[in-house]
This record gives C-alpha cells, structure tokens and sequence, in this order.
C-alpha cells in the first residue's frame, strides 16, 4: 500500500461526488414532459445499430413506414436515418457515442435503435473496453425511465417494470479504480431526485390504469445506503397513492417469485434499481418466450428511446443467422414509442398484430435458425395481419 495510490483513489471519488453533486442539482431543475401534439413536426431518428440491429431494425421501419404512411407523406412525421452509432465509429473516436452522433440524436425527438455492442475485457474481436453506447445515451439524454411490458395471457402474466435507468450500479461503470493490482472498487449511486422520478412514474402508470398493486424491489438489507434510500423515497412517495397497494422484495427472493406458478400472476407494476431492473426484465422476458420478444422504452422529460432488450447478439452473426434473428422486439419497441409519440391507435393495432403472429395464430415462426422464418418475411406477415379488415374480430376471438 503506498500512500500515492490512496490519494490518486481518493482525488477520484472526490471528483466523481461533484460530479454527482451537479447532476443532482440538474435534477432539481428539469423541465416539462415535451407535448408531441404541439410539435410541426415529430423527428424519429433510425440508428441501426451493430451485430443483428440492421436486419431487426430494418424489419421494424417497414412496419413503422406503414403504420405512419399517411403522416410521413403530409410532413407531420420523419423517420431520420442516423448511421454513425456503430462499434466500429465508436472505437474509431474511442467514445461511447461520437459528438456528431450525439448531436444529431439530440436533433430528433425520439429515437428508434437497433443494439449497440458493448466491448467487455478480452473479446475477440479486439475493441478496447469503451463505454456502452446505452449507458452513456440513457445518461446524455437523461433517459431515466426503461419500461417494459412482458404479458403471457395464459398464464395470466401482465407486467409492467419501471427500471431506473441513470443511476445505480450503472452510471459510473466505466469509472471504478483499481487502487491497485490486487485492489479495485466500483461505485453505486443513488439519489432522492433520480429514485423519486422513477418511483412516482410506477405510481402514475399504476393509478391510470387502475392497477392496484405496485412492487420496489432493492437489497436494502444488506446494500443499507443506496438501495436503504430508494426504498425510503418509495415509502414516502406511496403515501401520495392511497389507492394503490405496494409492496417491497428483495431481488433474491424476487427472481424466484417471478418463476413461481403460484406466485408470478400477483405482481403487476414493478419498480427497481438499475442493476436489479436488469435482472428481473431479461428474466421477465424469458418468461414470456425469450429475449427477442420484448420491446423496452427508455424515456424522459425531453427525450425518449425505444430498443429491444436483448443485446447485438453477435454469435448468431459470426454463425451467419443474423437473417433469422426475432425482429418481435423491435416491432414491439416500435409500438412502445408510437403510443409515446401520440399514435396510440397504431400501437394499439400493432400490439394486437403482434399478439395474433407471435402468441395465438403463429402462421410463421422465427427461430433464430433457418428452422423458421426471416425476420423480414416476420414483419410482412404482422403487416398483412395489420391490413385485415377482421383484425379486432380475430384478435377478440383469442381472448
Ligand atoms: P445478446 O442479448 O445479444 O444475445 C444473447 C443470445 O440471445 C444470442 O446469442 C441469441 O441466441 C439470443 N438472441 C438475442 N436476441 C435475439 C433475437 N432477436 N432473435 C433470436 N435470438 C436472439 O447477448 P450477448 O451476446 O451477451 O451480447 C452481445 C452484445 O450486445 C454485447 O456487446 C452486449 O454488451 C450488447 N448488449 C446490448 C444491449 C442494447 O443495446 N440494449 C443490451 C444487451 C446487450
């Protein structure tokens, strides 16, 4: 231990607290939820993103073409191709999203994007261990909340999970120390502000839609102070939803609940860290019938970007499948931001589209393999189901 490395550790934490400190007292002055009805024109930036992202994306701007044909046409609406948020620019500049990416991202008023690659330590490929394009998006647009919806009807499943999304175990990832070669920490952040914005959200959705019930999920017993707050804003921000019952998990016990038949169908709105949020909604997503069937949205006040789940899987590439990969998530995030954007009549048919194709009548099914469909053919039959007159009638005779 030499006292050098104490102090150059400890120069750290303190710029990382004013660091925080600011962000708070950005917090503290936010603006407005933006109102998509006053806005001339509503700008949706496309990014493609790496691995499979082309070919799902793709498969969800057909769709997103045909559902806001009309509105493209009359100006009301631009579908806004942003093409630099690839691994390979990213590493070029070493930046998890180059300035004139993020300029032109912020340009837009929501934004469409495929998965972006996240370099981990020793990968194969050689990229350096750069930020994730996510976690730096989701802290540059102050995308706060990440929603995501997982239903299974037979089993009665209906959740919605609000993930806080720019604080927790994630937002100084990339900015641990290793204090030395034996020695490293991480840092975990949690704020007032940051837990009662995601919290209260959970309490909104909950209240209009008339859902009693709405979990926390933490480790407050054992990680005291951080995840001790987010429980403790939750306790006070309850007291302003009467109506709505809550309860709080430990995310050990949670993640078995979730796969517990006599358990599962009894949470409905659930609310998390970061970290725990992540755990959860991929297992949640596995549930519902894997990862390439869920949609997340990531919103803000100003902002908002809608993304699958699952990440850029890059071994179906380097085996020659990105053909076949589920664009569901994509179609389903895309429904996500048209009821965002203010076409909630669109979302509402593309989610009956996607329930009747990948739930009930599955005429075609996308494995993953040449063992099923492309996932363009996907996308034109969850097009050709849009267009049936009978669309309601049929959807209704599944429920
Ligand atoms: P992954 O989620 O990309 O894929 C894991 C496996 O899930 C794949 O090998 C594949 O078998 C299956 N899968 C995922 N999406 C599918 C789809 N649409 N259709 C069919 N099968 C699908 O996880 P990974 O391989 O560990 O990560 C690859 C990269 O993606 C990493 O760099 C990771 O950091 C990044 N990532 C990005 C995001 C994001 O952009 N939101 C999210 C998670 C991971």
């Amino acid at each position: 231990m030499t006292e050098e490395q104490i102090k150059k550790a400890s120069q750290h934490f303190e710029n990382l607290v004013r660091e925080q400190l600011e962000r708070v007292e950005r917090m503290k002055s936010e603006p407005d939820w933006t109102d998509f009805s006053s806005l001339e024109k509503i700008i949706i930036g496309a990014c493609s993103g790496d691995g499979i992202g082309p070919a799902i994306t793709e498969a969800a701007i057909i769709v997103l073409k045909f559902l806001l044909d009309s509105q493209i046409k009359s100006g009301k609406v631009e579908i806004r191709r942003i093409d630099g948020l690839t691994i390979e620019n990213r590493v070029k500049v070493m930046k998890a999203i180059p300035d004139d990416v993020l300029a032109e991202l912020k340009a837009c008023h929501t934004i469409l994007k495929g998965p972006t690659t996240t370099p981990w330590k020793g990968n194969k490929y050689g990229w350096p261990n750069i930020e994730s394009a996510n976690v730096s998006m989701r802290r540059e647009l102050d995308l706060f909340a990440n929603v995501r919806p997982v239903r299974v009807p037979e089993k009665n499943i209906d959740w919605m999970f609000y993930r806080e999304n720019t604080e927790g175990a994630y937002v100084l990832g990339s900015q641990g120390v290793d204090v030395s070669d034996d020695l490293a920490i991480d840092f975990k952040v949690i704020t007032n502000q940051g837990s009662d914005r995601i919290i209260r959200a959970a309490f909104e959705y909950a209240k209009k839609n008339k859902i009693n019930k709405v979990t926390v999920v933490t480790k407050a017993n054992v990680v005291k102070k951080t995840d001790g707050k987010f429980l403790s804003v939750a306790e006070q921000v309850a007291k302003e939803y009467p109506e709505v019952e809550w309860d709080d998990w430990y995310i050990d016990i949670m993640t078995a609940k979730l796969i517990d038949p006599a358990r599962q169908s009894s949470f409905k709105v659930i609310t998390a860290p970061n970290l725990y949020g992540d755990i959860v909604t991929d297992e949640a997503a596995q549930i519902q019938g894997g990862l390439g069937t869920a949609g997340a949205a990531n919103i803000g006040k100003i902002y908002s970007m809608f993304e699958a789940v699952h990440g850029s899987a890059l071994k179906m590439v380097d085996d020659g499948r990105e053909r076949f990969a589920d664009p569901t998530s994509m179609i389903k995030a895309t429904s996500m931001l048209l009821n965002h954007i203010g076409f909630s009549d669109q979302s509402v048919m593309l989610d009956k589209a996607l329930d009747i194709c990948s739930q009930y009548e599955k005429k075609m099914v996308v494995t993953g393999r040449d063992t099923g469909v492309t996932g363009e053919k996907m996308a034109e039959y969850i097009i050709e189901t849009i267009k049936d007159p009978d669309l309601e009638k049929k959807w209704q005779s599944y429920q």
